[in-house]
């Protein structure tokens, strides 16, 4: 078995209620090199999750390697998804890790069917593939592999700098088929990073894989998300960040403000009251009606934020006239354009996005034109469309409300 050679501190079998009762639980176990996680390895029965409403969505499967993530952000969309198991949303999603250990076989089989459509898939819309636990089990060069030599267009989105490990195996599979890149990289000051994403790598560790990424050839985009009012959501934060973003070699930029459900929530307030205590009483007022800021922060937002976008020449992206959205080269047009031999196909942007809901045409403040090296841009060049088409397009999966499994954490 693959973990027969690694050593164990403890092993416990049938650890925790919720999970005794997925009953392919193999066991949970603890190593020193993971001080205070317990990862829970389990045999999947399958690998490929269908999303819901593909007509709608930008990608019909996904692969979740993990549930529970040690990278810890503290605004994780995917918390609630361990409610599911008696788990709670907080503490125990940092640290108690599903893995399933069997997932690549499991996919090659998925993938060997002759119904299998080869559909776009996409990895990290749920928790991260590339979180630490990855350095241990080593499941993405056999779900990257399978994917590829079953001509599987691939889209991954990732904090983790693990993913330089496998830029051999990535380069190799975009011989063959679309591969999509992506980092997430929302904070841009360290002390708040380290306190608000206490388990993940650092942004200028973030930054150089994305450069490393480039220098392999493959395109690679930073997902600025989520943004944090009153924290990160300054001129000169955002500026800051786009700056770095671009010079690190970044071919586009997508952001997002910061989306709270329920219980996630309650572990974010709980860190703003710790760390920013003069914020909590603005938080609540900004979120009193649900999870999402209210329309007009996201139209001051969007506001704030495109015009710098485009400054910076990081909004270039395909634009599905189909949908308005942004599409990942992994897609395909239409059926013809599904990958059928070992061609190369450019991959230049990051897979399964529409841009972020915007529900205005914000005006871009006088005097902050376009700097050199714009590119096209979405509003104006070939195949132009507005911000306010876009706002008409379905929501962005980064706001979707999603089932289990499903639900993307984006940042
Ligand atoms: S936001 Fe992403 S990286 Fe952070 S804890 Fe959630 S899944 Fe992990």
């Amino acid at each position: 078995m693959r973990w027969s050679s690694q050593e164990l501190q403890t092993e416990q079998v049938g650890a925790l209620p919720g999970l005794a009762r997925l009953n392919n639980l193999v066991r949970s176990v603890q190593t020193p090199e993971f001080a205070g996680i317990t990862f829970h390895e389990i045999l999947c029965k399958s690998a490929l999750n269908h999303v819901p409403g593909q007509s709608t969505m930008p990608f019909g499967y996904t692969i979740n390697p993990y549930r529970g993530c040690s990278h810890a952000c503290t605004y994780c969309f995917a918390r609630t998804t361990h409610q599911y198991l008696d788990l709670d949303a907080g503490k125990d999603f940092d640290s108690e890790i599903i893995v399933k250990v069997n997932v690549a076989e499991v996919l090659r089989k998925e993938l060997a069917k002759p119904t299998w459509g080869r559909h776009p898939v996409a990895l990290g819309t749920n928790t991260d593939p590339y979180q630490r636990a990855e350095g241990r089990y080593r499941l993405m060069p056999g779900i990257i592999t399978a994917l590829a030599d079953s001509k599987t267009p691939i889209s991954i989105l990732t904090k983790g700098t693990l993913l330089r490990r496998d830029l051999d195996l990535l380069v190799e599979a975009s011989e063959h088929v679309p591969v999509d890149l992506a980092m997430s990289i929302a904070i841009y000051d360290d002390e708040l990073q380290q306190s608000v994403e206490p388990g993940t790598p650092t942004t200028k560790a973030r930054l150089a894989t994305v450069t490393a990424v480039r220098e392999r050839g493959l395109d690679c985009g930073v997902f600025l998300m989520p943004i944090l009012p009153f924290l990160t959501d300054t001129r000169a934060h955002l500026d800051e960040a786009l700056r770095r973003a671009k010079a690190a070699g970044a071919t586009s930029v997508l952001y997002s403000g910061l989306n709270l459900k329920p219980a996630v929530k309650d572990w974010y307030l709980l860190w703003l009251t710790r760390e920013h205590p003069e914020l909590v009483g603005r938080y609540r007022e900004l979120y009193a009606g649900g999870q999402y800021a209210p329309k007009e922060y996201r139209t001051w937002l969007a506001a704030r934020i495109k015009p710098l976008i485009r400054a910076h020449g990081l909004e270039r992206g395909i634009v599905d006239p189909a949908t308005g959205g942004l599409r990942s080269s992994a897609l395909p047009a239409s059926p013809e354009r599904m990958p059928t031999s070992g061609s190369r196909t450019p991959a230049p942007l990051l897979a399964a996005l529409r841009v972020p809901a915007a529900p205005s045409v914000p005006a871009a403040p006088s005097g902050r034109g376009p700097g050199p090296g714009r590119g096209p841009s979405l509003e104006t060049g070939p195949g132009a469309i507005t911000w306010a088409r876009a706002a008409d397009a379905p929501r962005s999966l980064i706001a979707a409300e999603l089932p289990l499994d499903l639900t993307p954490t984006l940042f």
